[in-house]
């Protein structure tokens, strides 16, 4: 039996993002969410989901072109299922709650393999993540082995749980963007960098970081002042951003420092890349009366086994810059080879 599943057809009709399903993809990927680490606050609100409907599984569910992948899912034995066996995908079809008191009365659910085996489920509710330009990205729900009612308190608090999802994830997203250069921060840099060394683990493309710094800032910022100093960073920002492939990824780790993440870059490649950015910085000139110059260091290393963490990536990169500014700046340096361990 299900209830709450009124006036979907009517809706559908007049809300067209209901079936723009590569609208839908486009808007789940910019929150750039899928396959990164669990984060305290979605495991909060399901834990607080489990309580409030006191339930032994609740979900943060995001439906992904061909997958269901769960930030957050305590007492769920996967963290990603296939579309088709997904709850959440019936959920995103509408924009009211979508419950199901008993799923092996529900023909939609009776032969579904989560209901017959492994988590057993009998009771689900679920609430749409609808961002806010419409889009229902996935859903948070609560899912019980028993066969159940969930009163209309329980949902309306579920549905305030799955605004705050929603506004977790925005905040993530706008986190994940300098505002004066418009480079990925230095968090949205190692969630990338955490992407291309699973990449790189699953198969073997090759990944190259560069890191790199402006020479002699401050006597930019003294000379000229702080204003300066700003036209100065997005100068350099877009200067490499403009010379950069469609997937790779410009962050500014620091207050004028950059890192570069190449993909499917050997060392060879990304020596040669550095080498090229590092003439299009010392060739830009700022629109500022007088023009402003400036140069930049460079440290350049290529993803090896040595390599575990993304702290140890940005440490080596981070010697090699130091070797190059030690070296009399405006240079690029490789680092050397980590002892594989
Ligand atoms: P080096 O060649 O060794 O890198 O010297 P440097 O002067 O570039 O390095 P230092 O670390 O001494 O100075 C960096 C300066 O960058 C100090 C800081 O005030 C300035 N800075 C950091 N963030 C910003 C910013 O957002 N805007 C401006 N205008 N300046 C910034
Ligand atoms: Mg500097
Ligand atoms: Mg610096």
């Amino acid at each position: 039996m299900i209830v709450a599943d009124s006036q979907s057809r009517d809706l559908k009709l007049d809300d067209p993002k209901l079936h723009d399903e590569a609208g839908r993809l486009a808007a789940l990927h910019r929150y750039e969410v899928l396959d990164t680490p669990s984060e305290g606050q979605f495991d909060r609100i399901t834990a607080l989901v489990r309580t409030v409907m006191n339930v032994p599984m609740a979900a943060v569910s995001l439906i992904d072109s061909d997958r269901q992948w769960m930030k957050s899912c305590p007492g769920m034995p996967a963290q990603q299922t296939s579309r088709d066996i997904s709850f959440c995908t019936h959920t995103i079809q509408k924009r009211d709650p979508l419950v199901v008191c008993d799923a092996l009365m529900d023909d939609r659910f009776a032969d579904n393999e989560g209901v017959l085996g492994s988590p057993y489920i009998r009771a689900y509710v679920g609430v749409p993540l609808a961002t806010p330009d419409g889009y229902n990205i996935g859903s948070l729900c609560a899912i019980d082995t028993m066969p159940r009612e969930f009163s209309p308190e329980q949902i309306a608090v579920l549905q305030s749980f799955a605004a705050i999802v929603v506004d977790e994830l925005e905040l993530l997203r706008i986190a994940q963007t300098d505002f004066l250069t418009g480079a990925v921060t230095r968090r949205g840099f190692v969630l990338e960098m955490e992407k291309a060394m699973a990449r790189n683990r699953r198969g073997g493309h090759a990944m190259s970081l560069l890191m790199l710094d402006i020479d002699h800032f401050k006597h930019v910022n003294d000379t000229y002042g702080h204003p300066a100093g700003d036209q100065v960073l997005k100068m350099v920002s877009n200067t490499i951003g403009n010379h950069l492939r469609r997937g790779d990824t410009l962050g500014r780790l620091g207050g004028e420092e950059f890192g570069v993440l190449l993909q499917d870059m050997d060392l060879d490649s990304a020596q040669q890349t550095a080498e090229r950015l590092r003439a299009e910085v010392e060739a830009a000139v700022t629109s500022h009366d007088p023009e402003i110059r400036v140069t930049a260091s460079f440290g350049i290393c290529a993803l090896e086994s040595g390599i575990r963490s993304t702290e140890e990536w940005l440490a080596t990169v981070d010697a090699a810059l130091y070797e190059a500014k030690h070296a009399g700046r405006n240079r690029c340096c490789i680092a050397q080879a980590i002892a594989a361990s």
